[in-house]
């Protein structure tokens, strides 16, 4: 009952009133703020210090397939991926973008144009991450068009599927679900990390995306990386980065590959490692969630199975950093959640219903704890 308690205790009165209990709070983004208690813990283990007349040159490697990357950020990336065992890098090009994002983009032009029949359908099971429809529809290519959800495709000609696993928005585990041939898949494992989900496997899939906004909470640093099999895909990923942004900043590279270290030094530490830290934050939001959901009996929250974490070495739960929250009146849950001043994320963004909106669990503990308090103050009587 401690997370029910402790969201219906009212502000008014309570000695320690919380200064956001009438502002708007926005749990439509997943900005990651829960990390920052974490790295303010760790001081200045990851301060990076850069000279007026370091890194400016556009290029780094010339070696390497992806020029631009500096190879400590290469070897860090592969590092931390053999650390906690979630993909295979041995082999394999490491193309580093501006966030995920970009190499989703880079990614999609990149496989689309090895076709020779256009446009390329790009498809997502829904629910799916709204950010796929709105940034390939938005390029408007001739050579790719969205065409929704994969669970429904029935197209000729090929296609692009894009499988996020754990999935944003609602944490299931995804494989592809279209099966047909000329098709290509782009995994996206942005949460395919120890404190979100069991590491049950090391997959090696032709595209890989990572973004390092959901590992760390760096969101701002704007890195992601793919791992790409061939070497062609590769090189037109690159080509696309040199177009769209000639590489990325080496500032946040360095700074990057710095974090990414500490982290894989600290990773097996269970005071220190951020995967210990994550993984308990959430399991605790979790936990305060389903406790409030539970007792409002409006809305509902997917399960999910436990599974034999091989990071961890022991079976573990998932905790994804969205909850799908959904309801049973046949009404838009966005717009009673803006009515509470929490702004979510509808359902017929990803490609569902307005059944079910995401919220974000990314937040700092003070939006968590009102959020919370203005779930549990929705009754029925207040909804009819
Ligand atoms: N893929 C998924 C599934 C995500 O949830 C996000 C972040 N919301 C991204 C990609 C984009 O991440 P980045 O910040 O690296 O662009």
């Amino acid at each position: 009952m401690v997370g029910f308690e402790n969201a219906k205790k009212s502000d008014n009165g309570s000695n320690n009133k919380n200064p956001l209990s009438e502002a708007v709070i926005n749990l439509d983004q997943g900005d990651p703020k829960v990390f920052e208690e974490y790295w303010r813990k760790m001081g200045d283990k990851c301060t990076v210090e850069i000279k007026g007349w370091e890194m400016m040159s556009y290029f780094s490697d010339l070696k390497n397939l992806c020029w631009y990357v500096l190879p400590e950020l290469d070897q860090a990336i592969r590092g931390i991926h053999a650390a906690v065992g979630n993909a295979t890098t041995e082999g394999r090009y490491i193309v580093v973008g501006n966030g995920s994002t970009q190499l989703c983009q880079a990614a999609i032009h990149s496989l689309a144009s090895l076709h020779s029949s256009h446009p390329v359908s790009v498809v997502a099971a829904s629910p799916f991450y709204s950010t796929y429809s709105e940034e390939t529809s938005y390029q408007r290519s001739e050579i790719y068009r969205w065409e929704g959800d994969a669970m429904s495709f029935d197209k000729e000609g090929p296609y692009i599927e894009l499988v996020t696993s754990p999935n944003n928005p609602d944490g299931t585990i995804r494989e592809q679900v279209v099966k047909k041939p000329d098709g290509n898949a782009i995994y996206d494992f942005a949460y395919y990390w120890p404190h979100y989900t069991p590491i049950t496997h090391s997959p090696d899939h032709d595209v890989m995306l990572f973004t390092f906004s959901k590992i760390t909470g760096h969101a701002g640093s704007r890195i992601g990386w793919a791992i790409v099999k061939d070497k062609e895909v590769a090189k037109k990923m690159v080509y696309y980065l040199l177009l769209n942004s000639i590489g990325v900043s080496k500032e946040s590279q360095i700074r990057a590959a710095k974090i990414l270290n500490v982290m894989k030094e600290t990773c097996q530490s269970e005071t220190e490692s951020v995967f210990e830290f994550g993984r308990d934050k959430l399991k605790k939001r979790w936990e305060m969630l389903r406790e409030v959901v539970d007792q409002t009996h409006i809305f509902s929250l997917p399960s999910y199975p436990e599974a034999f974490c091989n990071f961890f070495q022991k079976p573990i739960q998932t905790y994804p950093g969205f909850a799908w929250l959904g309801w049973n009146e046949e009404s838009d849950l966005a717009s009673l959640f803006r009515n509470q001043k929490v702004l979510t994320r509808p359902g017929s963004m990803c490609g569902s219903d307005n059944k079910y909106v995401r919220v974000s669990l990314f937040s700092d503990d003070a939006v968590f704890s009102v959020f919370l308090q203005r779930l549990a103050s929705i009754t029925t009587d207040s909804i009819h």
